[in-house]
């Protein structure tokens, strides 16, 4: 039988060793015969004293003296490295984790160890790629009030939850609970997701339901980052919100007031989106939203998701379109333009500076392209709007002559 002071070694062991699996210096990995990193040589204390550790209580265990609480942080070690996983396989630890996972699901009314179990599985990326049903069952009864975890607990459920979608697109997510001051429910940087401390103690006190309207439009946010650094194009949308993202960067006084910024793409998508995941999200948790406050809580005006592809906003009192002001912008900016591949579709460098492509060209370039529906239409407004700006050059070349 295992005594408590090895049940806390090995705890603690797993602990320090899952955090000591790669190089801090270099991100690379460890030899485990003599702890030396295998890219830069450096030597961890740590990582051979946990490794000792646990490889000494390792020949100790049996499926009779290992508890629910020792199976969770042997499922995390059997994830986080392969070292352990000749003497871990005996143990069934998957089987075994899914049927703690299950039994918590049955039950709201928490014992000391199931808080125990529970602070194990939502402190711990391992455990992001869990059945969600678990996590569900817990933010449902936040709602419903019949809730008896701590706020602590309750952010670290809510943390996974942002962290299980937003790891998808980055390994570099990551979510934070801060005062955000006022009018500001959440912000996106990056892949990092900052949520309001305030939207969170109205969660946690009173069950509000604003949180699930706000974490969406910022994990959209942390999306469209995806996009634009990966250059994915899937519509002509897509290219739209790269020149207002690039505008606003560029040319804040002029462009970043509040006028625009209520009908800035990046926003408007970030409230449909919001509108769409947040009511859903409610509704299979068995609520449901009415669409007046779906509407309030995403922000969505009017419900008016045309606007998607309307490039015209107001600057100094004047209506401008996004697609003109952007190519005036980018013309003399080469570095910027190779910066951003899919800025290629419908520019091109010509004498050093960065013009459109004509119709002609971009009519040749569609017949390369894959038969891919998304892409043949994105193509067919881009032909479309050099047609447009070619028969206007037209008329004014025929007025002048
Ligand atoms: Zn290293
Ligand atoms: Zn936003």
């Amino acid at each position: 039988m295992l005594n408590q002071n090895y049940k806390e070694n090995l705890i603690n062991s797993i602990n320090i060793f899952c955090k000591n699996i790669n190089c801090s210096s270099c991100g690379g990995t460890y030899n485990y015969q003599t702890f030396t990193c295998e890219y830069c040589g450096s030597f961890n204390e740590e990582l051979k004293e946990s490794y000792l550790n646990i490889s000494s209580i390792i020949p100790y265990l049996n499926k009779d003296n290992v508890d629910k609480e020792i199976t969770l942080y042997l499922y995390k070690l059997a994830n986080s490295s392969d070292i352990f996983n000749h003497v871990l396989e005996q143990l069934d630890l998957t089987k075994e984790t899914n049927s703690i996972i299950k039994e918590l699901e049955s039950t709201s009314d928490y014992s000391d160890l199931d808080i125990k179990l529970l602070e194990g599985i939502f402190s711990n990326d391992i455990f992001l790629d869990i059945d969600n049903v678990l996590r569900d069952i817990i933010l449902r009864n936040v709602v419903l009030r019949k809730n008896s975890l701590s706020k602590e607990l309750i952010e670290k459920v809510i943390n996974h939850l942002v962290l299980s979608d937003t790891r998808k697109i980055s390994k570099d997510s990551r979510f934070y609970i801060r005062n955000l001051g006022e009018n500001v429910e959440g912000l996106a940087s990056h892949y990092h997701v900052y949520l309001d401390k305030e939207v969170m103690d109205n969660f946690y006190d009173k069950g509000d339901i604003s949180i699930f309207y706000v974490l969406p439009h910022e994990m959209m946010h942390t999306y469209r980052t995806y996009l634009e650094s990966k250059g994915i194009v899937t519509s002509i949308y897509d290219i739209l919100a790269l020149k207002e993202m690039l505008l606003r960067e560029y040319n804040q006084g002029i462009y970043f007031n509040d006028k625009n910024y209520v009908k800035n793409l990046h926003e408007i998508e970030a409230n449909a989106f919001s509108y769409h995941a947040g009511t859903n999200y409610l509704r299979s948790l068995g609520f449901e939203v009415s669409e007046e406050n779906a509407l309030s809580l995403s922000g969505v005006i009017n419900n008016d998701l045309t606007r998607l592809d309307n490039p015209l906003r107001e600057i100094e009192g004047e209506l401008v379109n996004i697609n003109d002001l952007f190519a005036d912008f980018i013309k003399d900016k080469t570095a910027l333009f190779y910066k951003y591949p899919q800025l290629n579709y419908e520019f091109k460098e010509e004498n050093g500076c960065i013009v459109y492509k004509s119709k002609n060209e971009l009519v040749d370039e569609m017949m390369f392209q894959n038969k891919d529906t998304n892409i043949e239409e994105f193509y067919l407004s881009l032909i479309k709007n050099a047609n447009d700006r070619e028969s206007i050059k037209d008329k004014n070349d025929t007025l002048k002559s």
